[in-house]
């Protein structure tokens, strides 16, 4: 049998909600979207990032114009960082999260639904995810390098 697009494929994935949604009191509604899909919360912590875990994280826009600003931006505050688990969580919450820029996300995602359009930075996009099985391996052992 071939396998189909709605093979049982348990993955883990890296959720930031950035310090403009912890601020914004936004936690528990994007927690709320993550479990009313159906995912399961393996840990959830509210930290405050450093630098060099920053470094790591965003590692593959180093040099990029937007760099310094974004690590600036994510040590503004606490971040709500979690392990969410499921089947194909990994597209499935980049898909919930929307498009980079909240501008013109889409209705019904996250960043679509409560991003503003006044001119904040794109780096204000209120959550993270990543963005394929290497990324999310990485980062989930930069975040909680006990699981
Ligand atoms: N970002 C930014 N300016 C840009 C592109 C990205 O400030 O022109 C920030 C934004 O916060 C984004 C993060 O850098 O979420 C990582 O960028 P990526 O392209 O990986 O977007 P994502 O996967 O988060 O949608």
């Amino acid at each position: 049998m071939t396998e189909t697009s709605s093979a049982n494929t348990a993955q883990r994935t890296l959720v930031l909600v950035k310090p403009d949604g912890v601020r914004r009191n936004l936690s528990g509604e994007v927690l709320r979207r993550i479990e009313a899909k159906g995912y399961t919360l393996v840990a959830v912590e509210l930290r405050t990032a450093t630098r060099e875990l920053l470094a790591g994280h965003y590692a593959e826009h180093e040099g990029k114009p937007f760099y310094e600003p974004l690590v600036e931006f994510m040590l503004s505050g606490p971040v709500l960082a979690a392990v969410v688990e499921g089947d194909r969580v990994i597209e499935g919450f980049r898909s919930l999260a929307g498009t980079t820029d909240p501008t013109t996300a889409a209705p019904g995602t996250i960043r679509g639904d409560f991003g503003r359009d006044w001119g904040l930075k794109v780096q204000q996009n209120l959550v993270h995810g990543s963005d394929s099985e290497e990324s999310a391996a990485r980062e989930i052992g930069l975040w909680f390098p006990h699981l």
